[in-house]
């Protein structure tokens, strides 16, 4: 560390989480002492087993499920992929061959959907409105005969819009088609009770809720039959082969069980965090928020600021010693905007320009206070140089501020 010694602040936990202490303290004696195969019966095995059982009982409590609704994964993606895949099959087999989704899921999901579109497979994208919404009359209106799945996300990554996940789980029921949600950013951030919320299958990740990357789970209500995506071993009753990640599933047992203790306490401080956040940088000429302002995660953060470029604003504010995103993680690298903030409506070079803050409970004021210190003089900063900005204000008469 040199003599100007910089502050760092993460502000990237929808990309994903630092592991708490309390999940890496339980994840550790499954490394070297109880390190036995889970599905061996001498001792060590079964202690190991023990513990999958008990981290089940906690991620089944942490969403109103049973433990045998839980099945452990690999992470969000393969949850995704299980259930839409493995339902469309199903489907496919008494011929319903359609599938309802949105125009703005993770790629999990929709990379899914158009990959079961090349094998056959029609698939509705029902478009979200500004603010990341859609209605559950659109999911009414979309079912057909032949619908097997509608999927829909819980809370978007990019924008953190929370969707009417009950009212779209109470049509899918009435019209018996089976109701997938990727709830990989809302769990921990939002109540979640599977039953109540009338959810068939549910996806969640580990690393989201400061658990290890590598580790998630699928909820499968209790009577639906699904098909194996893994297959091997009798591990997960027989419904995921592979060795059990045992270090993994305990401290996704216990990150789960603590993120899901004081969610009401977490959404009060946090989103007053967010919202001062929000309200400071909007004060920043040409600027706009992203996402639905109160149908909101507590830790979401969206902005776009017109004149500049969201990479270069990374690269700057990491300069700086703050992590932060422009789109999601999975399209950094590429050149395309995201196609989430095109959902929304807004144009290429205004979604070019967007930046990403995910804070939460270990986010203190000062980071916020850095933070809304860091970004108009970085922001200022881009534009003075921006060809484009100086385009803005030519054609617009915007006075720079
Ligand atoms: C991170 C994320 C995923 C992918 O989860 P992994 O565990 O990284 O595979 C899926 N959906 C959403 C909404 C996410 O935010």
């Amino acid at each position: 560390m040199n003599s100007t010694e910089k502050r760092f602040v993460y502000a990237d936990n929808a990309a994903t989480t630092r592991v708490s202490e309390a999940a890496l303290n339980a994840a550790l004696p499954y490394f070297r002492e109880s390190y036995g195969n889970a599905s061996s019966i001498y001792s060590l095995g079964m202690n190991a087993a023990r513990a999958v059982v008990s981290s089940r009982a906690k991620v089944a409590e942490a969403i109103g499920a049973k433990s045998g609704e839980i099945y452990f994964t690999s992470g969000g993606s393969e949850s995704d992929n299980w259930a839409i895949k493995c339902v469309a099959e199903s489907g496919a087999a008494v011929g319903k061959k359609h599938i309802i989704t949105t125009n703005f899921e993770h790629h999990a999901v929709l990379h899914t959907c158009q990959y079961l579109e090349k094998k056959g497979f029609r698939v509705t994208y029902l478009p979200v409105d500004s603010m990341g919404l859609i209605s559950p009359e659109q999911v009414k209106n979309a079912i057909c005969e032949d619908t097997c799945l509608v999927t829909v996300m819980f809370a978007n990554n990019e924008i953190g819009t929370i969707l009417p996940i009950p009212e779209i789980g109470k049509i899918c029921r009435e019209k018996k088609v089976l109701f997938h949600t990727d709830a990989v950013q809302a769990v921990g951030n939002v109540p979640i009770d599977v039953s109540k919320m009338n959810i068939d299958l549910l996806s969640l990740s580990g690393h989201k809720l400061h658990a290890p990357k590598g580790i998630g789970a699928l909820y499968i209500r209790s009577g639906i039959k699904i098909s194996n995506l893994i297959h091997g071993g009798a591990q997960e009753r027989t419904k995921r082969a592979g060795t059990e990640n045992v270090p993994s599933i305990v401290a996704l047992g216990v990150a789960i069980s603590d993120a899901v203790k004081s969610i009401e306490e977490k959404q009060r401080s946090v989103s007053e965090k967010r919202d001062r956040l929000i309200s400071e940088l909007l004060k920043i000429s040409e600027t706009r928020l992203n996402g639905d302002p109160e149908k909101r995660l507590c830790g979401n953060v969206n902005i776009s600021f017109r004149g500049i470029e969201g990479e270069s604003l990374l690269l700057s504010l990491d300069l700086e010693g703050i992590a932060a995103s422009s789109g999601s993680a999975c399209t950094s690298g590429s050149l395309d905007p995201s196609h989430v903030l095109l959902a929304i409506g807004l144009p290429h070079e205004t979604a070019h320009g967007s930046l990403r803050l995910s804070i939460n409970e270990e986010t203190s004021d000062e980071d916020i206070d850095y933070i809304i210190d860091t970004v108009p003089r970085v922001v200022k900063k881009l534009r003075s140089m921006s060809p484009l900005w100086e385009r803005i204000c030519r054609d617009e008469k915007i006075a720079d501020r």
